[in-house]
């Protein structure tokens, strides 16, 4: 059982709430996607409220474990400034220097927002000795931070160990809803759409996915090992070799269980690879010799289009196209549009799908986009999170 963070009774107790506050920043290291910040809100607004102490902590970035300036989280602490019209404690590291004298002595219904906790290595390495540092600045724990759900790390996992209160905040009980209703009972038809660069990525989620859909759309670079497996030439595009096998095993699956697998029929293809590259449209299957198929084509376009319409739930992770190049940015922004206009509850698990929703400005017309998406496909694939698990009582 998980405790239901609407329950934490802590006025004037010392709350420590892992967040997910990973934002993409600007060349100007300005906050340059506010999403996750957002998605934290109701939590840290619940905890205010009540008026808790309340000690934040976060990643950002890859710091590997090395303060890196560069990585600070000072332009959130900025937004959330903002956000909130109130004042934050903004330490200049996330242990030592008084920081459990300040968890004691900071005012009921104020926000510590401690500094990168990845510019120290033990938090990645689940360190014994940085999880109780971190542990002693609070008398209850609360995780919200979705998107490290799947990261075994101290703030995570190993200071969890050490309350005896613990609580999954409201961003964290949001998205396992979501990720459970369509493991358990989605709308029927379901369509799961699968983009993006590697197949070996998302082979398992694929698999997993042949248990619970009706119907599976597979764009982006990973169709082509597919339609090689198919035996369709596929030029110079993505091929990964070594899981040629298991896209074989999973075609054969699919057609045993009824389920339909939709692949592009035709490509916009290059040369090369580069922003100024020109898309030459491939009407059929095969892929040309020196070819690069970089997004889907018209007629794959419509046939994709036609199986959203007809989905009642949708579930959809990764670009179906090299999306960064102006000229292979139409399947993805095409399928999109689609999946926005659709009446099918639609979830979108992961960056790219989101940022596609966004650059449309249609991303309130979907269910729900998770903030996670390493953490929403490792859920799907049915592996445990080892965040989640740490907060069982
Ligand atoms: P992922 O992180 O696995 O969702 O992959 C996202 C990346 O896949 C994006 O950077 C896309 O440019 C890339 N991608 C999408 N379609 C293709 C393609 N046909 N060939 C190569 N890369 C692709």
């Amino acid at each position: 059982m998980i405790r239901h963070i609407g329950d934490l009774d802590c006025a004037h107790r010392r709350v420590f709430v892992r967040a997910d506050l990973n934002v993409p920043l600007t060349a100007e290291s300005h906050v340059a996607d506010r999403m996750r910040i957002d998605a934290f809100l109701p939590t840290l607004r619940f905890l205010l409220e009540q008026k808790a102490r309340v000690i934040v902590a976060s990643h950002l970035g890859r710091p590997k474990g090395q303060v890196n300036h560069a990585y600070s989280l000072l332009p959130v602490a900025e937004v959330l400034t903002e956000i909130l019209s109130q004042e934050l404690i903004f330490p200049e590291s996330c242990v030592g220097g008084g920081l459990v004298k300040l968890s004691h002595d900071m005012e009921p219904g104020s926000v510590v927002l401690l500094e990168n906790l990845r510019f120290v290595a033990g938090e990645e390495k689940n360190d014994p000795q940085f999880s109780e540092n971190l542990a002693a600045l609070g008398d209850v724990y609360v995780n919200d931070a979705f998107g490290t759900l799947h990261r075994a790390h101290a703030s995570t996992v190993g200071m969890v160990g050490h309350f005896q209160e613990k609580y999954a905040g409201f961003l964290v009980e949001k998205e396992i809803k979501e990720l459970r209703m369509l493991s358990h009972n989605p709308k029927r038809p379901f369509l799961a759409i699968i983009g993006g660069a590697k197949v070996s990525d998302k082979i398992h989620l694929i698999e997993k996915f042949l248990d619970r859909v009706d119907s599976i759309i597979l764009g982006g670079g990973l169709a082509y090992t597919f339609l090689k497996a198919q035996g369709y030439a596929v030029g110079s595009s993505k091929l990964e070799e070594e899981v040629l096998h298991v896209a074989e095993r999973i075609l054969q699956k699919a057609k045993r269980k009824g389920v339909t697998v939709l692949l592009p029929c035709d490509h916009l293809a290059t040369k090369k690879i580069g922003v100024d590259a020109q898309a030459t449209l491939i009407n059929k299957k095969a892929i040309p010799d020196g070819l690069i198929a970089l997004d889907i084509g018209p007629h794959t376009r419509e046939e994709f289009k036609a199986c959203v319409a007809d989905a009642n739930t949708i579930f959809w992770n990764g670009p179906l196209g090299f999306f960064e190049i102006p000229a292979f940015s139409e399947g993805t922004r095409s399928i999109a549009q689609a999946v926005a206009e659709s009446d099918a509850h639609s979830v979108i698990g992961g960056g790219d799908s989101a940022l596609a929703l966004n650059s449309l400005g249609i991303a309130d017309k979907v269910s729900h986009i998770s903030t996670g998406g390493g953490a929403s496909l490792a859920y799907l694939e049915g592996r445990t999170l080892p965040g989640l698990h740490a907060l069982e009582v």
